[in-house]
């Protein structure tokens, strides 16, 4: 027997929700972290209406409600002009928490669950293929190598998934590329409202946090804007806003690209979230959709498990097709947020505003939060 029914590797967050949701339904999981601190940095925030039915799915629901700021919606800027303006109804909520804080809470509630064990500072080096199971090849910083069999490997190991490039799983590019640079600042008398600047010298976004904070996302059109100095001068020349930051803080700068997985399994071993698929940022959507496809994998791991064969077939024809179309969305917010001049900028800006008019708007909105005929995976029944 192996010694696992299922081996997750990689606890970021879309590696702990699948191993909650395993966990849940009694399977017996390792999740094998090479890290033994926590990933600080400052990434996802946006938490669509897929994303939260996840979450809620494994318990976490009402805490993140606590914790989270709830958007009321957005507003299109050019030149100091609103040109589109969306409200969020109660369907397609959005609420906004910090990664850090959503992943410390998936981390706290696998805990709780007897079937889960969380094995940090294990580094999983190699997976093969074996009659019937899944070996693992363990270094453990220093200690001897070590082995471990499963039934099933999830490999949650991100974007650099060193178990796809050894499997020799192919990272197909799409479209969508640019350069960002952010910050997460206070911010005073805010209110809970988006505000994507689609200045003809780049990118603006502006997006509010909990606790009286706010992320600026600004585009390198023009150069590098990694410093403080640069960062604040191009706020202020694309939105007439002057930004304060905090002494010492630099922008963090991020290259937002998009990739997919030519296939997502390989014999017992399943790609999930990033491993599988990168969705640029500018859109917000990777995180949920790894989140809604882990709802996806556990139902598909439950019935390998119960039938002694790996029955990846649906969830990878299911995942790569809304990956397509989550790549497709972020494409096009890229492109609409492109650096744009003369009759280009008048043919984008029209585009914009009859998005924003009364009869478009509500797909506006669903596309935006991933909801309706945006959302990443139709409702079935199981
Ligand atoms: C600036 C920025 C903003 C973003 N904003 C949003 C947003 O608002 N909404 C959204 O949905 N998404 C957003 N994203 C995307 C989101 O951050 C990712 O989709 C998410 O982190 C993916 O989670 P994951 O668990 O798949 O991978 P990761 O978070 O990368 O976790 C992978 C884990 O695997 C571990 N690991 C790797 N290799 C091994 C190994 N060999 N053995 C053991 N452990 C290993 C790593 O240490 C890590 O802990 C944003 C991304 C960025 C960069």
């Amino acid at each position: 027997m192996p010694d696992h029914d299922v081996a997750i590797v990689g606890a970021g967050p879309v590696g702990l929700l699948a191993a909650c949701l395993l966990a849940q339904a009694e399977i017996d999981v390792a999740v094998y972290e090479r890290r033994v601190d926590d990933d600080d940095r400052s990434k996802a925030i946006g938490i669509h209406p897929p994303g939260f039915a996840a979450l809620d799915a494994v318990g976490v629901g009402d805490e993140v409600e606590d914790e989270a700021l709830a958007l009321d919606g957005g507003d299109v800027l050019w030149d100091g002009r609103v040109l589109a303006s969306l409200s969020f109804s109660a369907q397609q909520r959005v609420l906004v928490l910090p990664q850090r804080r959503t992943h410390a809470l998936l981390m706290q509630r696998l805990r709780q669950l007897p079937s889960a064990r969380l094995l940090t500072g294990h580094e999983v080096r190699h997976v093969r293929n074996e009659e019937g199971m899944v070996h693992l090849e363990l270094d453990t910083a220093g200690a001897p190598p070590r082995h471990a069999t499963a039934f099933f490997v999830v490999a949650a190991d991100g974007v650099r998934s060193g178990i796809r490039r050894r499997l020799g799983i192919g990272w197909r590019r799409r479209y969508g590329n640019g350069s960002y640079a952010m910050v997460d600042i206070a911010h005073e008398r805010d209110d809970a409202r988006v505000q994507l600047h689609c200045e003809s010298a780049g990118l603006v976004e502006s997006f509010p946090l909990p606790h009286g904070q706010r992320r600026w996302v600004a585009a390198e059109t023009q150069g590098a804007l990694g410093e403080a100095d640069a960062f604040v001068d191009a706020i202020r020349e694309r939105t007439g806003r002057q930004l304060e930051l905090p002494a010492g803080l630099s922008p963090t700068v991020f290259r937002a690209q998009q990739h997919h997985a030519a296939r997502l399994s390989a014999g017992r071993v399943v790609l999930l979230g990033d491993a599988a698929h990168e969705v640029s940022p500018i859109g917000g959507q990777g995180m949920n959709l790894g989140w809604a496809a882990a709802l996806e994998l556990a139902a598909a791991l439950e019935r390998s498990l119960t039938g002694a064969r790996p029955e990846f077939r649906e969830y990878e024809r299911r995942v790569q097709h809304a990956v397509a179309r989550a790549q497709r969305r972020s494409a096009f917010y890229m492109t609409v947020g492109h650096a744009t001049k003369g009759p280009a900028l008048a043919v984008r800006n029209g585009a914009i505003r009859l998005l924003g008019t009364a009869p478009l708007r509500r797909g506006t909105t669903n596309m935006i939060t991933m909801q309706g005929g945006a959302a990443p995976f139709s409702v079935r029944r199981r």
